[in-house]
């Protein structure tokens, strides 16, 4: 880093888990090929597993473009198998003890060393990372790793603006600008009185009550997704939304990756099947179906007949939960026709050719990767913001098919079901007017992410500020 200037230094906190992570890294690689030095923090149990998991990960200075990035974790204070995501109510104040002290040593020493930080960013559930910002004096930023639907929605709940359901009337729906009437069963449900993630909802609405000394709120969506709702939250905060990030039209070619396992090659099995003819499943990194849901999803794959790729991950260390089964002979049943891995490189499989559609729980990432893939998806939403993406999915972008409305946690959905929907969504008018649609996101992602597009010029404006804060 021989440079005599030294470059804007952005310092970068994330939340534990793979979807914080993806988006995180990918904004930082961004920052970085544009002239930043980026440190990347989150803690060192998930730092181990992606250092495991990818060779592109070091404590050095890693040139990325015109700029550099590190890595840099902290100890959250749990051993490595510990299942902290099976009891959050004791694990979020950890983190935020712990983090809070740790991050702020690591941004002193970086002054101390003469790389001192222009700017941190956190994204949602550690909303702490603003009181370490404000306390050392730094401008900060915030990821919002969501859609600007969702963000309106917690915003317009923090802000008491509109009724949300309570648990003497649980069964209300809101309207929000912009936007078409979410349904209860359609509204963020961390927001919901009855649900068993409250503390996610009340460390997001935390974020909320710092919002104001916020720099900036980088949004990974884009201008043209969501037009009015941007334009209705840009009057109460600076909105960037600088999305889709996981598209880098110039990306430079980097070994630095965030998954937190090593991912198994399709690649050849996808090469010898047909376009448009695969069906993609995957429900991200955290959701565990019931056994019960695994197996009708298998027996509705056999029924259909439909060639899939289905990524089912092992059980994490950090949620306690059971393996999966498949029925008693299904492998063989299939043969060719299916393919089950643990982990898939979900970005380069919805790129390809043979894949028609996804299955998917709808999580942001997910859903904006299959989206600006041009690819259509069946929506198995589970809780959180997944249920308001399917919505939008379906109702707003017209991508998307419904497996099942609002949570499908607790539903029993039958194999007939799983088979119609994965027909409808891979042949025929509905599949076509679906992928109609999604190529035209695609094209719509492509030019936002260009040089010059909307994303691009509002990552431009973010740098430009911190440029000016630095020198
Ligand atoms: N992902 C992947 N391979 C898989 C499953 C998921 O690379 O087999 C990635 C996916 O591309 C996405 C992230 O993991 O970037 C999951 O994030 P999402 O917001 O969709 O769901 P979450 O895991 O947060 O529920």
């Amino acid at each position: 880093m021989g440079s005599q200037t030294p470059l804007p230094h952005i310092f970068l906190v994330c939340f534990p888990a793979q979807g914080h992570i993806n988006p995180m890294l990918r904004l930082g690689k961004r920052l970085a090929s544009k002239g930043m030095l980026v440190s990347f923090s989150t803690t060192e149990n998930y730092g181990k597993e992606m250092r495991k998991a990818n060779e592109g990960i070091s404590d050095q200075p890693t040139p990325v473009g015109n700029g550099f990035i590190r890595f840099e974790f902290f100890d959250d204070g749990l051993a490595e198998d510990d299942p902290k995501f099976s009891k959050l109510d004791e694990y979020m104040p950890l983190l935020e003890l712990v983090g809070k002290d740790l991050v702020t040593q690591m941004i002193k020493r970086h002054a101390n060393e003469g790389r001192p930080v222009s700017c941190l960013v956190n994204n949602p559930f550690i909303p702490w990372v603003c009181d370490v910002a404000a306390e050392l004096g730094i401008p900060r930023a915030t990821l919002w790793i969501q859609s600007c639907a969702v963000f309106s929605a917690y915003y317009h709940c923090h802000n008491k603006m509109v009724p949300f359901p309570t648990e003497a009337e649980p069964i209300i729906d809101i309207q929000l600008p912009g936007m078409p009437v979410l349904k209860h069963d359609e509204i963020p449900s961390f927001l919901l009185p009855s649900d068993p993630f409250q503390v996610l909802g009340r460390a997001i609405l935390g974020q909320f009550k710092k919002l104001s000394k916020s720099l900036y709120v980088l949004m990974d969506t884009f201008q043209e997704l969501e037009p009015e709702i941007i334009e209705h939250m840009s009057q109460v905060c600076i909105v960037k939304p600088v999305g889709p990030l996981f598209k880098n039209p110039k990306a430079p070619k980097t070994s630095i990756r965030g998954d937190l396992m090593k991912a198994d090659d399709c690649f050849e099995w996808l090469d010898s099947k047909p376009p448009t003819s695969v069906v993609y499943i995957s429900f991200g990194s955290i959701v565990h179906l019931k056994q019960e849901q695994v197996d009708e999803i298998a027996h509705g794959l056999l029924s259909s007949g439909v060639s899939f790729l289905w990524a089912m991950k092992p059980p994490g260390k950090a949620f306690g939960t059971e393996k999966h089964v498949l029925p008693d002979g299904f492998l063989e049943e299939v043969g060719d026709k299916g393919k089950v891995v643990q982990w898939s490189p979900q970005e380069q499989v919805l790129a390809h050719p043979s894949v028609a559609c996804f299955l998917t729980h709808c999580g942001w990432n997910s859903s904006v990767e299959a989206l600006t893939s041009g690819v259509p998806l069946v929506t198995f939403p589970q809780w959180g913001d997944q249920v308001t993406n399917s919505k939008f999915l379906v109702d707003v972008f017209g991508v998307g098919l419904r497996l099942c409305r609002g949570r499908a946690e607790n539903r029993l959905i039958t194999r007939d079901e799983v088979a119609k929907c994965l027909l409808e969504a891979t042949v025929g008018e509905k599949a076509n007017e679906l992928k109609q649609n999604a190529l035209k996101w695609k094209k719509a992602a492509e030019e936002a992410v260009a040089e010059g597009g909307s994303s691009d010029r509002s990552l431009e404006d973010f740098i430009d500020e911190i440029s000016k804060i630095t020198y």
